[in-house]
């Protein structure tokens, strides 16, 4: 099976700020929701690269004030990571910091590589000793072994060999570097604040520390920062953007604008193309908070069917927490959302989510309403059936695991226990996306089955 263990991560980089360091931690802040596995910075006083990076939340890593005196210099960069395989070992903790011949070079990078698995056996073969599991090590090792005289060039013929998705933050001793793959798939921004370059997976990063929005970084675009200020380069070959539709679907946060839209106004969209091609007559619409929020009001607003919060979700839920012994029924999906038995009872209720991967969570949520009283229950996804996995950086389970691969809508209807169950279509969710970006269409994969860079048999998830 395949190892993806950057799926679903968060970068950020800022170069020459007094704060760069503190910056970077708020930053991270602002991309837990990309992951809350690990987290770690690494900072450059323009000598030294140093690092601080552990297991958990990022306001569990950086607790301690004392953290940020180890963390010097006017540049730095970060990631937090969540990764579904190889456990929790500090070891693959991003960023990678290593001493090369050539001095010194950190690496934060979000996405996942199609072809690591290939390429790390035969750098392998040749005497490179990996130190992590992180396809991303991979560019590190091809980054040594380039023979080429300027770091542009050495991280272009590192990143010629990959294949897949990468958004990528490079720090050295006096230079940040940030690389966003052809196709585009994981967002990536530049942001400006005090004369200072910001890089962040999502622009919500950049409000949260005041930095001016400047622009998207562009599919197959390098910059390069250094005491000299900023250059862009296209050093690979165009392909048709396919940035990923999922991050609208769901990844990013909806107050980030990413793809050239902002995702709350896209996701209430998808809610109201969800309502023309699902109508239903029924008496309230109510999401399953957070990620359901935009679509159901959405979909609220075109049907003109009152919007209520059904059910409250509880935001301190850890990603454990100690059963009790005589057993509770449903109890992971209570511990999060508990139903509002005075709106709900004797309703007949739209329920609105942005997906259903394996199905359990819908199934749960269901009965969680009906034995809240809900005369009817119809739900409806303002995403397509996912069906297939991804293989760029969103942690889906294996194509048997996904009930869409599998199973008709009116399985799951009956799976779910639902009275209705409806999808948005995949033409109606490309349509609600206006992007206003040229040529760019989307990788919409885990719809589809058509995956825009193709990958080596070998490495699909069965
Ligand atoms: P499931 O019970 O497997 O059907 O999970 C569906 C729920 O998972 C939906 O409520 C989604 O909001 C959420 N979800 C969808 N994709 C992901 C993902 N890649 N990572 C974490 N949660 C997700």
């Amino acid at each position: 099976m395949f190892d993806k263990f950057n799926d679903e991560c968060g970068v950020f980089g800022i170069f020459d700020h007094p704060e760069a360091a503190n910056l970077t931690y708020l930053g991270l802040y602002a991309l837990q929701h990309r992951g809350q596995e690990s987290c770690g910075i690494v900072a450059s006083d323009g000598v030294k690269l140093n690092r601080h990076r552990g297991i958990g939340l990022v306001a569990d890593v950086f607790k301690n004030d004392s953290v940020f005196e180890k963390l010097p210099g006017r540049n730095a960069i970060g990631h937090v990571r969540y990764s579904t395989a190889g456990g929790t070992d500090i070891k693959n903790c991003q960023p990678i910091l290593v001493d090369y011949h050539r001095g010194s070079i950190a690496v934060a990078h979000n996405g996942n590589l199609v072809n690591a698995p290939e390429l790390r056996s035969d750098l392998e073969k040749r005497g490179s000793i990996f130190s992590t599991i992180a396809d991303t090590e991979v560019i590190i090792h091809l980054l040594a072994r380039a023979e080429c005289e300027t770091l542009p060039d050495r991280i272009t013929e590192a990143l010629k060999e990959v294949m897949g998705a990468y958004s990528l933050a490079f720090l050295t001793e006096t230079r940040m570097v940030a690389v966003r793959d052809p196709n585009g798939f994981r967002p990536l921004v530049l942001g400006s604040l005090d004369g200072a370059y910001v890089v962040a997976s999502e622009s919500c990063a950049l409000d949260l520390i005041e930095a001016e929005f400047v622009r998207e970084i562009e599919p197959g675009e390098m910059i390069v920062v250094d005491k000299d200020g900023l250059k862009s380069y296209h050093p690979f070959e165009k392909r048709t953007a396919t940035p990923c539709i999922f991050e609208h679907v769901y990844f990013a946060r909806p107050d980030s604008t990413i793809f050239g839209r902002q995702v709350y106004q896209v996701r209430k969209e998808f809610g109201r193309q969800l309502a023309r091609e699902h109508a239903v007559d029924a008496d309230i619409v109510i999401p399953i908070p957070d990620s359901g929020v935009p679509s159901a009001l959405g979909y609220a607003e075109e049907s003109g069917i009152p919007f209520e919060l059904g059910l409250i979700r509880n935001h301190y839920v850890g990603r454990t927490f100690i059963e009790p012994q005589q057993s509770i029924r449903h109890f992971g999906v209570k511990i999060k959302l508990n139903p509002i038995r005075e709106v709900i009872a004797g309703k007949k209720v739209v329920v609105i989510d942005d997906s259903i991967v394996r199905g359990t969570t819908a199934r749960k949520i269901i009965k969680m309403i009906r034995n809240a009283g809900a005369s009817e229950v119809h739900v409806r996804i303002s995403s397509p059936p996912t069906s297939y996995p991804c293989y760029y950086g969103i942690d889906t389970p294996t194509r048997n695991e996904l009930i869409a691969s599998s199973h008709t809508i009116e399985e799951i209807n009956r799976y779910v226990t639902s009275d209705t169950l409806g999808y948005i279509s995949r033409e109606g969710l490309l349509k609600s996306t206006k992007c206003s970006m040229g040529e760019t269409t989307f990788c919409d994969a885990c719809f589809s089955g058509q995956y825009p860079v193709k990958f080596p048999r070998l490495n699909c998830k069965k």
